[in-house]
């Protein structure tokens, strides 16, 4: 199907196994086009802790705009990426951008990246985040490192000891989407997480009082706690939902009701009058 047929690349056809095929190359070109023509680019969520709303840093998230198709989303050209092995060096632009952007915010400010299974998974990965933290200056603990339980799912590749080696480093480790995966509590009495994210599907019902979602934050904030790690409530929309993780006892949120994710500008913008405010205050 062409696109002179109003159609598009990017429409949910009925399932059609060819033009979905298609659709999959021309879309796999154009992503491979897409780092050399710089239709790539960041956006930054902020995250603040439940205290007492303070920023405690933003989650860089990628964006990309295609010239025809217009904004395509990451948890359509992510997975995409994987696949036709181009996450590798689309993940190396992203952490090189996250980090030298928030080597110029304030010092107490981090920044968190996803680092999808693939790329964790991939030779060089370790070397690629020391050099660049080198390059850019950035100091280790200001750069959070989000991975899904799917980086565990892969038999014998090791990411128990890829994630040890970039602890060494002195980065953090965070377990982005909780609840989703096959959770498995292994890997987190293995690897030392600083904090572990609650998926927004568990926010929204425990805002809505279904029990078991409920039941289960609280026992996953009971949980980390006495591991020594923080809960991140993800996707917090509304002011029922904050009250709710606040109430449940997350240590951080991270959702549309306080902040989308921002262009660069904008987040600059935010740091600086947080900042302003902190010394009106202090
Ligand atoms: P994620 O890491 O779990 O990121 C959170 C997603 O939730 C983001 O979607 C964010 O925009 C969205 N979100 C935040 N607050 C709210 C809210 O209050 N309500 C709703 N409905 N959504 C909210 P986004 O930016 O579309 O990214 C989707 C996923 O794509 C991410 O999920 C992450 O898994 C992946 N992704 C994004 N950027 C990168 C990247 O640079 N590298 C890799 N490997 N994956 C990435
Ligand atoms: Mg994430
Ligand atoms: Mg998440
Ligand atoms: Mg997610």
């Amino acid at each position: 199907r062409s696109k002179d047929q109003g159609g598009g690349v990017f429409h949910a056809y009925a399932p059609d196994l060819h033009v979905v095929a298609e659709e999959r190359r021309v879309l796999e070109i154009a992503l491979r086009e897409a780092l050399d023509k710089d239709q790539l680019h960041l956006t930054y969520q902020p995250v603040v802790n439940t205290i007492d709303g303070a920023l405690t840093g933003f989650e860089a998230l990628l964006r990309w705009t295609h010239p025809e198709y217009g904004a395509i989303s990451p948890a359509k050209f992510v997975p995409m990426a994987e696949e036709a092995r181009l996450i590798a060096p689309i993940g190396e632009w992203v952490l090189r951008n996250a980090c030298h952007e928030a080597a110029r915010w304030d010092g107490s400010v981090r920044v968190a990246v996803n680092v999808s299974a693939e790329q964790l998974h991939s030779p060089n990965f370790v070397t690629m985040v020391t050099q660049t933290l080198a390059q850019s200056g950035l100091a280790p603990e200001r750069l959070e490192l989000e991975v899904t339980e799917s980086v565990f799912m892969r038999e014998g590749t090791g990411a128990v000891q890829v994630l040890d080696k970039l602890l060494n480093l002195g980065v953090r480790l965070s377990l982005d989407d909780f609840g989703t995966g096959y959770s498995s509590l292994g890997y987190l009495s293995r690897t030392r997480f600083s904090s572990i994210k609650v998926d927004r599907s568990f926010v929204q019902s425990a805002s809505r009082n279904v029990p078991e979602a409920v039941a289960i934050i609280r026992a996953v904030v009971a949980l980390a706690d006495s591991l020594g790690m923080t809960t991140t409530a993800e996707g917090v929309e509304t002011e029922d939902e904050y009250q709710m993780v606040q109430h449940l006892g997350c240590s951080r949120i991270q959702g549309y009701y306080f902040g989308r994710p921002l262009p660069v500008e904008e987040a600059r913008a935010l740091i600086a009058g947080h900042m302003t405010n902190k010394s009106a205050v202090a």
